[in-house]
């Protein structure tokens, strides 16, 4: 195997684009964090119940809970993520 591949290749490996990665804003802190390093949460009103949750209409749920993205940072201070776990695990768990 070469040490270096003479024609360099670059690779979008968050996306399939190249260009601008996009960026969300951290729906705690606020910051402009890259999309593929931010988790997905849902802020608000949860129903745990579920047989209350048959009840009511999935579009209203949808009411409910609000689908925010969070940088690292903050899903690790929210412990939305565990600490001891590496990113690529919990992603695998979403
Ligand atoms: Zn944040």
């Amino acid at each position: 195997m070469p040490i270096s591949t003479a024609p360099y290749k670059r690779t979008y490996k968050h996306t399939k684009t190249r260009g601008n990665e996009g960026t969300v804003r951290c729906g705690k802190c606020g910051r402009l964090v890259p999309k593929w390093k931010t988790f997905v949460t849902y802020q608000g009103f949860r129903i745990n119940d579920p047989t209350l949750r048959k009840q009511i209409d999935k579009k209203m749920l949808h009411l409910f809970s609000r689908k925010i993205r969070v940088c690292p940072k903050c899903a690790r201070f929210y412990h939305i993520v565990d600490k001891s776990k590496s990113i690529k695990k919990s992603h695998m768990f979403k």
